[in-house]
């Protein structure tokens, strides 16, 4: 089983990026090869999605399984989708390296268990309705089925302010630290709900700490065909990468 402190080693900053969907393996491929070009090794992408409305596009479901697995191997990738239900896990475990449980999942206690008990790593994200605490019992469920290697994703709560799509709680950077050995991502994407504030919040989450980001990004975004809003492009991509390595490099020189 791939060790998730191989993919987040201590005291750098890591990368998760790609689009919020796959919408097609020109598209994806046209991404993989963008990011695998600058160094990032970690590719996410939603093939089922959770969508607000059931109108709204749901992914290229099984049908884009193979064309992830592909991509992501074409490319040296580590392959990162959401499973959404415990009846599915048998079959995207048969393509994807990481397990994705969304933020309406984060407390689907089933889910948790079942993917506690497979031989992958899953990350979580943190339920944007839950506290830290509630964040680190979902972490339990997967851990006391005997899974530890588990990803935790800061990725915006519901408060009362409105100019962002979800208010980042950095503050759960040091927070969940003390609570548990497992890399601490942040996704600074869902949280901004605009291209325009996902550096500002990338480059907070590395100075708060964070071992990662997990950032969308699209060729062309506003073409997306969810989230386009807030995905950023590979120009503005490249600016996050470069500035979040050079922040994490001076606050490793002990300055
Ligand atoms: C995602 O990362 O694709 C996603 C749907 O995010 P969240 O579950 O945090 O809303
Ligand atoms: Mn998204």
């Amino acid at each position: 089983m791939r060790k998730v402190r191989e993919l987040f080693p201590e005291g750098e900053i890591s990368f998760i990026a790609g689009p919020c969907s796959v919408e097609s393996r020109e598209m994806l491929d046209e991404i993989a090869r963008f990011l695998s070009g600058i160094g990032v090794r970690m590719l996410r992408g939603g093939l089922f999605k959770p969508r607000t409305s059931p109108d709204s596009f749901q992914g290229l479901r099984e049908q884009g399984l193979s064309i992830m697995r592909e991509v992501a191997d074409d490319h040296h990738m580590v392959m990162i989708t959401e499973v959404m239900d415990p009846d599915n896990i048998e079959l995207v475990g048969k393509y994807t390296d990481v397990f994705q449980i969304g933020s309406r999942n984060s407390q689907n206690f089933a889910l948790l268990k079942e993917l506690g008990r497979q031989e992958k790593p899953v990350l979580l994200k943190r339920g944007f309705g839950n506290t830290t605490e509630e964040f680190y019992q979902s972490s339990r469920y997967i851990s006391s089925e005997g899974n530890n290697e588990i990803i935790m994703v800061e990725r915006g709560i519901r408060t009362f302010e409105d100019s962002t799509r979800f208010t980042l709680d950095i503050s759960s950077v040091p927070v969940m630290k003390e609570k548990v050995a497992f890399p601490i991502v942040v996704d600074p994407s869902h949280p901004a709900g605009k291209r325009e504030y996902v550096e500002s919040l990338s480059l907070a989450a590395v100075a708060a700490g964070a071992d990662g980001l997990m950032i969308e990004v699209h060729p062309e975004p506003d073409l997306a065909l969810s989230d386009g809003r807030q995905q950023v492009t590979f120009d503005q991509f490249e600016k996050i990468y470069r500035k979040a390595i050079e922040i994490r490099k001076t606050m490793n020189s002990g300055l």
